[in-house]
C-alpha cells in the first residue's frame, strides 16, 4: 500500500489525471495486466492506469505498459517528456502527416516497445510491412 502510495506521489500529474478518468471505466485484467476497459479505438497510458480497447490485443497492453514504465522512470516529467510529444505524434499521423514514417519509429513509441520487449520483433515486422508499402509506391 505505502509503495502504490508512493508511485501515485512520484507519478502525480499523469496518475491524477488516471484516476478521475478511471472513474468512468470498468476495471479489468488483460494478458495479466489491470486496465481499463474503454469504448475509444486508441490506448492511453496514465500512471498507474492504463485504458485500452476492449478488443485490444497482447502488444497493445505491453506496449502502453511500456508508458506506464517510463511515467515510473521519468516522474512528474512523463507529460513533457513522453505524454505530449507521443500525443501530437498520434494526432498527426492521425491528420495524415508522416505517414511514410512508421508510427513506432518516434522515440517515445520505439522506447516503450523496447521496455515491452518487442524491439526485435516489432520492428523487423513493422519495418517489413513498412518497406514493401514503399517498394509497392515506387514500383
Ligand atoms: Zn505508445
Amino acid at each position: 500500500m505505502i509503495k502504490t502510495i508512493l508511485i501515485f506521489i512520484w507519478t502525480l500529474p499523469q496518475s491524477l489525471i488516471g484516476w478521475i478518468i478511471s472513474i468512468f471505466f470498468e476495471k479489468s485484467r488483460a494478458y495479466g495486466r489491470v486496465v481499463y476497459y474503454w469504448n475509444l479505438s486508441g490506448a492511453l497510458s496514465l500512471g498507474l492506469f492504463v485504458f485500452v480497447p476492449k478488443d485490444a490485443s497482447k502488444f497493445t497492453v505491453s506496449h502502453e505498459y511500456g508508458h506506464s514504465r517510463q511515467s515510473l522512470c521519468l516522474g512528474w516529467l512523463y507529460l513533457i517528456v513522453i505524454g505530449l510529444p507521443s500525443f501530437l505524434w498520434a494526432s498527426l499521423q492521425t491528420i495524415g502527416l508522416f505517414r511514410n514514417v512508421c508510427y513506432y519509429d518516434f522515440y517515445t513509441e520505439r522506447w516503450a516497445n523496447k521496455i515491452a520487449g518487442y524491439t526485435c520483433y516489432l520492428d523487423r515486422a513493422l519495418r517489413k510491412i513498412f518497406y514493401s508499402k514503399v517498394k509497392e509506391k515506387n514500383e
